[in-house]
């Protein structure tokens, strides 16, 4: 166990990939190494079920709980604020109200800041658009769709440019399609998917086995257009200008947002790229800052071509907790001299599965981004599978991830 003087871990941001390496981290070290949490958020939120909010297939309670029981029962300090700024050379967290917090090593599993900012008129915030990627934004789209009930007309659903959760974008557009046509409602509400993929199914990883084919095959069967390589200029008040002139007018539109880092991670000196994404080597720590480790969307992981419109890599909770495993396995080496653990970025493995309200698809491959890229049909570790099982998946997923991590199980 642990050696001389008692350890602090600190662990920045509480989601997926924060709570399981703040867990994963706390069973490993003695009783008094203290692990503590930040978060300005006082309950979990599993984010996947935000798709069903719009249509009220699902309320806040059904999706979250509280972090505090969980976290006292299992012996670690949780610290109900943001971090401000980290002092990656006093070793010192600032949080929002004024404290400072001693590390010996740091966590950063902060997650993405959704840059509205960067497409005029894009967002719940002073925009037109709407948004699944927080649970304050899920509950406000699904005002925004009875308000769309009442007045029904065109949609548009899509991933905007520099924007990385495609799968999060397809299942809405799924998802409005099914609930679209429950209503009834086909022949007034033409939805029109828009991605800055450079081809549907492209995921931002340049395809998983033949994703491509079959994501323009479910699209067109649905009777929905799909624009690839689509760049947003500018949303007004119920349309949206995509650059070389194309104008989508919409009764209703949900576009996830271009990804950026956290500011006070990005403003922290030393420790992000100018986006704010934290940089990892294959122990998800930080090249230059080895008492630094990062996970989740926080991390700066390069996409593996070069796209058009620019296309950031997806990073699932699934590959989120992955990811915080390895580097809590890592801290808990630095801390007891245990064995390290390398997992290059490419070796990842991803499961993806696109709910459409009653069937979907699941897309699984290892090494997603080392054999993704280019995959045919044939690429031995893509699998693809379509069908209503895609949707008892999801909602399996839900169930099994809520329960197991409201009593503190990591394993998925
Ligand atoms: C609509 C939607 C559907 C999705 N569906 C799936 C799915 O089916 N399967 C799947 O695997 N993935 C899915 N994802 C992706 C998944 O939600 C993300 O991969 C996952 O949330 C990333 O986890 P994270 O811990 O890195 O970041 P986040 O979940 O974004 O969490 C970041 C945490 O950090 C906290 N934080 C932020 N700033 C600070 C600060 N300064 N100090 C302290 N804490 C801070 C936040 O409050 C938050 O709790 C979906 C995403 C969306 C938007």
């Amino acid at each position: 166990m642990s050696s001389s003087s008692p350890k602090r871990v600190v662990v920045l941001g509480s989601s997926f990939a924060g709570m399981t390496g703040a867990l994963e981290v706390r069973k490993h070290l003695d009783d008094r190494d203290e692990v503590v949490v930040l978060d300005p958020h006082d309950r979990f939120t599993f984010i996947p079920s935000l798709i069903w909010m719009p249509f009220g297939a699902r309320d806040a309670e059904d999706v979250t709980f509280p972090l505090a029981p969980l976290y006292d029962k299992k012996g670690v300090e949780f610290v109900n604020e943001a971090a401000a700024g980290v002092d990656v050379a006093a070793h010192t967290v600032a949080t929002t109200d004024g404290r400072s917090l001693d590390y010996d090593k740091l966590l950063v599993a902060t997650g993405p800041r959704l840059a509205f900012e960067k497409i005029p008129g894009l967002g719940p915030d002073g925009g037109f658009t709407q948004s699944v990627c927080n649970l304050d934004h899920a509950e406000r789209a699904r005002l925004a769709w009875e308000r769309f009930l009442e007045n029904p007309g065109p949609v548009v659903v899509g991933t905007a440019q520099g924007g990385s959760c495609f799968g999060a974008s397809y299942e809405f557009l799924f998802n409005v399609h099914h609930r679209i046509r429950k209503a009834g409602l086909e022949k007034v509400a033409p939805v029109t998917f828009i991605t800055a993929e450079p081809f549907l199914g492209h995921f931002g990883l340049g395809g998983v086995g033949d994703s491509g084919k079959r994501v323009e095959g479910f699209l067109e069967r649905l009777g929905i257009e799909g624009i690839p390589n689509a760049s947003i200029v500018e949303v007004r008040e119920g349309e949206i200008e995509l650059d070389g002139g194309r104008v989508l007018p919409f009764a209703f539109s949900m576009i996830v947002p271009p990804f950026a880092g956290v500011d006070a991670i990005r403003e922290s000196e030393g420790l992000a790229n100018p986006v704010g994404f934290v940089p990892i080597d294959d122990r998800f720590r930080h090249p230059e800052q080895e008492d630094v480790y990062a996970a989740g969307v926080a991390t700066a992981i390069a996409p593996p071509e070069t796209t058009q419109v620019p296309a950031g890599v997806p990073k699932t909770g699934q590959m989120s907790e992955t990811m915080a495993k390895v580097a809590a396995e890592n801290i808990v080496a630095d801390l007891t001299g245990k064995a390290h653990r390398d997992l290059p970025i490419a070796d990842l493995s991803a499961i993806c599965v696109l709910d459409a309200g009653n069937n979907g698809i699941i897309f699984k491959a290892d090494n997603v981004l080392a054999h993704g890229i280019y995959a045919d049909g044939d690429e031995p570790t893509a699998h693809v599978m379509a069908g209503p099982q895609a949707h008892w998946a999801k909602l399996a997923f839900e169930r099994y991830f809520l329960a197991s991590r409201k009593r503190g199980v990591t394993a998925f």
